[in-house]
């Protein structure tokens, strides 16, 4: 007794019943069952391919034993998530060419047996006319070959007939002379329809082959290539094309070629391109993807007169973003520059991020390098203005601002490094100029950069040689120009060489911020600060209080509060005595944070004061709501302040304000007597400048606090003109 099995989905052999088995073993559901008393299996069909009735054999052929197949078609039974849907398309294809050819069409199918020898499955379609041609039924018959027996065929024919592979037989001139059933499959095609045409003609784009690529090719007899294919139903996909020759003469050549569905492929190498390629955060090109476009670039440009023009973006204040807002806020803030950028730039041109808050931006231009210098600024400009606009982040207004570093191929560099790093090293020179600006590559700007790193590591040392000293500017009270305060500003003494050259905070401040420096700057300062406070007030001076700046990294350290404890109880000082100076751009970010850490401050009795204000975008909201103490008047106003210009109405305006809320009013740089007068008539409550005195060193300040001590002596001599406003 012969047993035939077919492999299941799963992979597991499933036995299919044998022409000698006792037909009282089967078990009959309905009259239908004489159905399996025949040999082997049976099929009916209608003229439009339903079934109509099937023997069990048959179904288990594929895997339809439980399915309900009356009236369906084999495309629709295909859908049946347990069957053989490759058997059924291919048993579908095989039907439309017996009814094609009009007589029984023999197909041999190759079955597992259990001891993986192949066993062989013979299936008949025999279509059924009716008069004038009609249509009527296909019957499907099918046997078992005995185990031994030959096919009735050439053997390899029809293994390759049945075969997986996609393979078609071309003449002398590739032109179709056969297809096996799963060409057809693959491409839609039976054999009739595409028997002496071109293979070209089912290949997107023309292809044309000829005898000679063959020898050409380097392969040998051989040629082999990735197309793309043009299925029956006009859908285009990938494949991979194998032409064998079967003869060397030219004149009688014959070939075999294979097609290979290489979709998926394609999918995943489009995939592992998009991982190698582009950022998984923005969707934009990559670092890599950044280097390999300005590197194709710059060969191809090597002979024409192309300029290329790198631009180098980083966002100001992102990292007090990211820090105060939390991560997800940071990408999503990484996202929406991403979309802008985007939306500046065209099809050809490059959008990149580099990481972090880093992205870069390549575009070509056929002008002359001071064409290309002016339209890389109106660029540049443009995305300027568009990273200025508020964020919308996690509900709340975001504003960051950039600086953008440009270097233009060949001038600033010959190489996609270069041109990178000069971009960057320009980046920073528009970050050491002040923020939210642009800047063109230039040598000066290199050496600055070479500026920068030394200074960074002197920078660090300079903590531990003790190079900084602290300056304190005098304030005073604007109706009775008494002494109020001083605010703390810090220099830097920088010995090289022997020789010890000052610099100022503008210089290195942004610095320490870059890195991180800042925290244990300011830790230091504030610490200085207050025992020196303690020491003139022990010393009986009539100051109140010192004033200190406070940056943004410092403010969101959660170490912060803790510092400022600290520097008072080891001066043995109280809140009262200490005023922190804030700019308006550190109160973006997380507000209800920023809220809380400023009530924390407050309960200590230290005052918040709002540095350099009018300059920034703080919203009224912001006044009303977060616990400040005092605003200081930007200098720029004070500087074009003459009587009734508009900065002067400003400043005026500003202390209006500021007293309805409940505020006390500073004006610093304030250098003259005209301006003075002013202000004081205006209400301002203190005043700071060079008027009154500039930033001096410890002990100039105190010569100074000795003589106002003996000033104010005298003066209660006579008589006092003003009272104190606070
Ligand atoms: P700022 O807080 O706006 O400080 C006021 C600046 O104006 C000081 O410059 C001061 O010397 C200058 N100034 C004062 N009166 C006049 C005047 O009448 N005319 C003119 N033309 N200028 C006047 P400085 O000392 O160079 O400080 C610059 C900036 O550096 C400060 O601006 C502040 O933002 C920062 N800074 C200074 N010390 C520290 C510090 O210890 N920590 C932090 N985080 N920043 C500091
Ligand atoms: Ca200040
Ligand atoms: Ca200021």
């Amino acid at each position: 007794m012969h047993v035939y099995y077919r492999k299941t989905l799963g992979g597991q052999l499933q036995q299919l019943m044998s022409p000698d088995q006792n037909p009282a073993e089967i078990h009959c559901l309905d009259e239908s069952c004489w159905l399996e008393h025949l040999p082997g299996f049976l099929c009916l069909k209608d003229k439009d391919g339903h079934w109509l009735r099937a023997s069990r054999n048959y179904l288990l052929v594929f895997n339809l034993q439980d399915a309900d197949y009356l009236g369906k078609t084999d495309d629709e039974l295909a859908q049946y998530p347990l069957s053989d849907a490759r058997a059924l398309k291919l048993s579908a294809i095989q039907d439309k060419s017996a009814w094609h050819l009009g007589r029984p069409v023999k197909e041999t199918r190759i079955i597992a047996g259990p001891d993986m020898n192949n066993g062989i499955l013979e299936i008949t379609r025999t279509p059924v006319f009716g008069v004038g041609q009609n249509r009527l039924k296909l019957v499907v018959t099918g046997r078992f070959a005995d185990q031994g027996e030959k096919p009735e065929s050439d053997g390899l024919a029809n293994t390759l007939q049945v075969c997986h592979l996609n393979v078609a037989f071309l003449d002398a001139n590739f032109r179709i002379s056969g297809v096996n059933n799963a060409f057809s499959l693959l491409t839609g095609y039976l054999v009739d329809d595409i028997e002496n045409k071109p293979l070209s003609f089912m290949i997107e784009g023309g292809f044309e082959l000829t005898h000679r690529d063959f020898i050409n090719a380097g392969n040998g007899y051989f040629w082999t290539g990735e197309l793309l294919c043009r299925h029956k139903n006009g859908q285009l996909f990938p494949v991979k094309l194998d032409i064998t020759g079967i003869a060397k003469d030219n004149q009688d050549s014959s070939y075999f070629a294979t097609l290979l569905d290489i979709t998926r492929q394609k999918q995943s190498e489009k995939r592992i391109m998009q991982i190698a390629h582009f950022d998984d955060l923005t969707g934009l090109a990559n670092r890599t993807m950044f280097f390999d476009r300005l590197n194709q670039f710059i060969s191809e440009s090597k002979h024409r007169q192309l300029h290329a023009v790198v631009f180098c973006i980083n966002l100001d204040r992102f990292k007090a973003v990211n820090d105060s807002l939390g991560h997800g806020a940071g990408n999503q803030l990484l996202k929406e520059a991403a979309v802008r950028l985007r939306s500046l730039m065209g099809n050809r041109d490059v959008v990149a991020r580099l990481g972090g808050d880093e992205f870069a931006l390549l575009i070509s231009n056929e002008k002359a390098h001071e064409q290309t210098m002016y339209s890389a600024s109106l660029i540049a400009g443009e995305v300027l203005h568009k990273l200025s606009e508020t964020f919308d982040v996690n509900k709340r207004e975001v504003f960051i601002g950039a600086s953008i570093g440009i270097a233009i191929y060949p001038e600033d560099g010959s190489s996609a490094e270069m041109l990178l790093k000069n971009a960057n090293i320009a980046m920073y020179e528009a970050k050491r100029q002040g923020r939210n600006n642009y800047q063109f590559y230039n040598m000066d700007h290199a050496d600055a950069a070479q500026d920068r790193l030394l200074m960074e590591f002197n920078l660090r040392k300079a903590m531990e040689k003790n190079e900084l000293r602290l300056y304190y500017q005098p304030q005073y009270y604007a109706a009775s120009r008494k002494i109020f305060g001083a605010e703390v500003l810090i220099r830097w003494f920088h010995a090289t060489d022997g020789e010890t050259k000052m610099i100022p905070p503008d210089k290195f401040i942004w610095i320490a911020e870059e890195t991180g420096l800042i925290v244990e700057m300011g830790a230091w300062v504030m610490r200085t600060a207050c025992l020196q406070l303690k020491k003139w007030l022990d010393e009986g001076y009539g100051l109140r209080q010192v004033s200190i700046n406070v940056s943004a990294r410092q403010f969101i350290d959660d170490q912060f509060l803790k510092t400022v404890e600290d520097a008072l109880d080891g001066a043995q000082l109280n809140g009262g005595n200490l005023e922190l100076e804030l700019t308006e751009s550190q109160l973006i970010g997380d507000i209800k944070q920023i809220e809380l850490q400023l009530h924390r401050l407050k309960k200590m009795g230290i005052k918040i004061a709002l540095d350099d204000f009018g300059t920034g975008y703080s919203s009224l909201s912001y006044l009303k709501n977060l616990p400040i103490d005092v605003l200081k008047i930007d200098q720029s106003f004070i500087r074009e302040m003459t009587m009734g210009s508009k900065d002067a109405r400003l400043a005026a305006t500003i202390i209006q304000m500021g007293h309805l809320l409940g505020q006390k009013i500073i004006a610093e740089g304030v250098e003259t007597e005209q301006q003075l007068m002013y202000l004081t008539h205006r209400g301002c409550d203190i005043i700071q400048g060079y008027y009154f005195s500039q930033p001096l060193p410890v002990h100039k300040m105190t010569a100074l606090l000795v003589s106002e001590a003996q000033t104010g002596i005298e003066e209660s001599k006579t008589e006092t003109l003003f009272e104190p406003k606070f």
